[in-house]
């Protein structure tokens, strides 16, 4: 049996009758910057179910730190009767690469860690076997 997982939909059942007129073609709900769905102040989309950018976990989970932030905004401002301005999202693939260099550096030192450490053990071996064989008879 083969499960195919890439290039899937969102699963928009659940809000796709509130807001059909804010999807996009990929039937994900319009954001702006601060993720507030269009056209309204307090409701918030974030993740895959946005269209801020490709589906993916590292980027759900900054999506995350710029709502939470911006709920909190948004309260502050209205039980202290401030103004403050919402906390708007850069899109960053810096620090996506990053994590990716060190993940792919980690696993290349581990590999070769991994590499040297069965060579050297295979050629300790083979010197071993190599110098019983080149002792006499009477020795072995
Ligand atoms: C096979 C596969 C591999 C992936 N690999 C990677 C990877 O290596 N790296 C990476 O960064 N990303 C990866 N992703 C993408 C990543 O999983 C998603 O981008 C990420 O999970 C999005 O998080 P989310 O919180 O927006 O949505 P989800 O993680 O999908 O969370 C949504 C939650 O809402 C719940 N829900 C849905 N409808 C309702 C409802 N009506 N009421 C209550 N709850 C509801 C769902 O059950 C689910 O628990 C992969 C995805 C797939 C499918």
């Amino acid at each position: 049996m083969i499960f195919v997982c890439t290039g899937t939909r969102v699963n928009n059942k659940s809000f796709a009758t509130h807001f059909s007129d804010l999807l996009d073609d990929e039937g994900r709900i319009k954001v702006n910057a601060h993720f507030q769905v269009e056209g309204f102040d307090n409701v918030f989309a974030l993740g895959d179910c946005c269209n801020m950018e490709q589906k993916m976990a590292y980027f759900a989970a900054k999506h995350g730190s710029v709502v939470s932030r911006n709920i909190q905004i948004l309260q502050a401002n209205d039980t202290g009767n401030k103004n403050k301005p919402l906390v708007s999202y850069t899109r960053t693939y810096i620090s996506l690469f990053f994590s990716l260099f060190l993940f792919f550096l980690s696993l290349s030192l581990s590999l070769s860690l991994f590499l040297s450490l069965f060579l050297s053990l295979s050629l300790i071996h083979n010197t071993h076997k190599n110098k019983i064989k080149q002792q006499p008879e009477f020795i072995r």
